[in-house]
């Protein structure tokens, strides 16, 4: 199934990063599937400049290679933007305090929007506007939705009215993926169990741009000695500090893996085996 993976470029990649990055690649490429490569670069606030050429060349360093040109986020405003018109949304401006505020009167799942502005006038909307720009969410109507993940088993979430586009007219992760990987074909997305809350949202999306439903394996997270979740502040841990092969050597044996390059670790990589624990990294010997 045609998969791929989609960093953000707003840091260097580590090796927790590029061992779901070798998943993605091994899920793709085990039944002889293309490998897609997209950089995620639509929150110019966090976005910096050099990091996704980084990131690329990391994973080239570590022997994954991808079919096709690598696809940028930034230059594909215009179909995000047709989606949108597709969709049943609304204005929305809450602050990030109001919504906390709501949302706990309101009893409803944790982090779920409340729908304070769902019903709204346009004389209200008229008299907000002036004061802040709004952000626009999907109209979702409590939808439930429920899928079976390849890694995880069974899951199952609330939608919530979440947001489409921010107040500051960028794109929202949640659409970009959604119409992305329709647009290029993805079957399978492989990523981080970090991403899992946001999978019931995006299927939902999917269904109302009339896109084929995808398969879902969301890899556990690599941890530091500390127990927590692995981050620059742990030490050596990209391929600055760690050489490629050795890296390559640690991924492999903590997926019970043999070989010395990512082709090799094939032969012996099954799917159905993937651990839903998580994995420690405590450096390189
Ligand atoms: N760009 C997202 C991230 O780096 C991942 C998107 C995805 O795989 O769906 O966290």
């Amino acid at each position: 199934m045609r998969g791929r993976f989609a960093p953000s470029p707003t840091g260097v990649l580590h090796v927790g990063n590029l061992r779901t990055a070798l998943l993605a690649w091994l899920f793709a490429r085990s039944p002889g599937s293309s490998f897609l490569v997209r950089v995620e670069d639509l929150d110019v606030g966090r976005v910096r400049p050099g990091f996704a050429e980084r990131q690329l060349a990391d994973m080239a360093l570590l022997g994954l290679d991808w079919d096709g040109e690598v696809v940028w986020q930034s230059a594909r405003t215009g179909l995000y933007e047709d989606a949108l018109s597709a969709l049943p949304v609304y204005e929305c401006f809450c602050t990030r305090a109001e919504i906390a505020e709501a949302a706990s009167a309101a009893h409803g799942p944790v982090g779920a929007y409340p729908g304070t502005c769902r019903g709204l006038s346009v004389a209200e909307r008229d008299a907000r506007r002036v004061e802040r720009a709004p952000a626009l969410r999907v109209d979702a109507g409590g939808a439930v939705v429920s899928f079976v993940d390849r890694v995880l088993g069974s899951q199952s979430g609330f939608v919530d009215d979440f947001v489409v586009r921010r107040n500051d007219g960028a794109f929202a992760y949640n659409l970009a993926v959604v119409v992305d990987d329709g647009a290029q074909g993805i079957e399978e997305v492989v990523r981080g169990a970090d991403l899992v809350d946001s999978t019931p949202r995006q299927i939902w999306l999917g269904r109302a741009l009339g896109l084929p439903e995808l398969s879902y394996a969301h890899v556990p997270l690599v941890l530091g000695p500390d127990g927590r979740r692995l981050a620059k502040r742990h030490g050596d841990v990209t391929l600055r500090d760690v050489p490629a092969d050795a890296a390559l050597a640690w991924m492999a044996a903590s997926l019970g893996l043999s070989g010395s390059t990512p082709r090799e670790l094939l032969a012996g990589f099954d799917a159905a085996s993937v651990s839903r624990e998580p994995t420690t990294f405590d450096g390189v010997r």
